[in-house]
């Protein structure tokens, strides 16, 4: 519960939060449609807290203290957040890697670190007085949009690849979602979206051109710091399409340094597919800017992303972690995603896999250390994306059910 200001990540210009509601008003005239968001905004807390939120120290509900809400009665009742730190002995012992954690981000209202941005903007919509917010999503963020204003009462209306995993257009018109399949990728859902926000006065939660998305997703670097205090993590292991969650990681653990909280963040690594890697590239050839990807595509849907909207952001909270970028296949992405399940029982979207594929390409690479505290943040269920993950297991034929015929079964390979 903390006033704040807005400061454009571009040109440094502080706005009053009623000055402005997307974008700094200079850069945003540098936008171009379909392009990086120009002139995304940073939340600056006046205050920061200098002592850990004592009860439920995991529960939003109390790092309230972190978020720039007027009251914590904005805050949706539902459950975000407070996800398990797991410490994974199996797959630590395969690894050889005695350090390792995995923040279990399946856990949350609709099954991944997307709600933890719907619940902050889905609160700050009801603080402004807004019953209808929409959003781009590739899925994932409009399943969360339409979980959390579910629970707020609010309407929710979706723009989202058609082509999107069934499951996840279920879930999100389950939740009583208004959907807009869009006959298009998802940077054609994003600039559609917007006109429709402009032309009908909605809310628009859009990753990164809100503001408060970055802000709400820095609850799962809060809640990594408190679960491993006082030890903390070297680095972070981030899956990432638009580059709001890796800047919303950096955000926490930067506002928790300046409290005095943190004296010393984790280097941040970004885990992107070959199919849409703009900003992994970027971060690897040491470029100014990222170079969109014409026709992105990846097993990892929710990282399929041609244009990376905070891209800018990105590159420089990377960079400044001392963190870089890693670059994997999508048969890396399947494989990650069946060794997790094995070892660990947490059954990944193979975009949130894609963590511990990066994991042991950057192992391969020599950019950690097997002694490094590392942290996996798996990002989303597999549950909404049967089909990917049966690309790696065979069901067997149905057997009767007769014993011998089960022996049968069990000496096949
Ligand atoms: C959206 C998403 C990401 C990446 O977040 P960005 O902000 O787009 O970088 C990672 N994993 C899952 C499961 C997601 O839905
Ligand atoms: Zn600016």
């Amino acid at each position: 519960m903390a006033s704040f200001t807005f400061v454009c990540v571009e040109c440094g210009t502080a706005y009053a939060e009623a000055d402005v509601r997307y974008q700094c008003p200079t850069c945003a005239a540098l936008q171009e449609p379909g392009g990086v968001t120009r002139g995304v905004l940073r939340v600056e807390l006046a205050e920061l807290p200098h002592r850990w939120p004592s009860a439920r120290v995991h529960d939003p509900g109390s790092l309230v203290v972190f978020l720039p809400i007027a009251s914590p009665v904005s805050l949706p009742p539902c459950r975000v957040g407070d996800t398990p730190m797991l410490p994974v002995p199996a797959l630590r012992r395969e690894l050889g890697m005695p350090h390792l954690w995995l923040k279990d981000e399946t856990r949350n209202l609709s099954g991944s670190s997307k709600d933890r941005a719907s619940l902050l903007v889905v609160a700050k919509a009801l603080e402004y007085g807004h019953g209808t917010i929409a959003t781009a999503s590739t899925g994932n963020a409009a399943a969360a949009l339409a979980a959390v204003a579910a629970a707020a009462s609010v309407r929710a209306v979706v723009f989202v690849p058609a082509a999107a995993p069934p499951a996840k257009l279920v879930h999100m018109a389950t939740c009583g979602a208004r959907v807009v399949p869009v006959a298009g990728s998802y940077d054609d859902a994003f600039e559609l979206c917007l006109a429709a926000c402009e032309r009908f006065g909605w809310y628009n939660r859009s990753t990164a051109f809100n503001p408060f998305t970055i802000e709400g997703k820095k609850t799962a670097a809060i809640e990594i710091a408190a679960n491993l205090k006082p030890e903390q993590p070297d680095v972070v292991f981030v899956p990432t399409g638009d580059g709001v969650l890796i800047a919303g990681i950096a955000k926490g653990f930067d506002d928790l340094a300046r409290g005095g909280l943190l004296h010393r963040a984790p280097r941040l690594i970004a885990v992107q597919p070959e199919g849409s890697a703009a900003i992994a590239r970027a971060l690897r050839d040491d470029a100014p800017a990222v170079t969109p990807v014409a026709g992105a595509a990846s097993v990892a849907d929710s990282l399929v992303v041609n244009a990376p909207r905070n891209a800018i952001l990105a590159l420089k909270e990377v960079r400044a972690s001392g963190g870089t970028g890693v670059v994997v296949s999508d048969d890396a992405i399947l494989d990650a995603q069946g060794r997790l399940a094995r070892t660990t029982g947490v059954f990944a979207e193979p975009a949130a896999a894609a963590a511990l594929a990066g994991l042991l390409a950057a192992v391969a690479e020599g950019l950690v250390s097997r002694d490094d505290r590392a942290v996996l943040l798996v990002t989303g269920t597999g549950l909404k994306d049967i089909p990917a993950a049966a690309r790696h297991v065979r069901i067997p034929a149905a057997v009767p059910p007769d014993l011998d015929a089960v022996e049968r079964l069990l000496q096949m390979p």
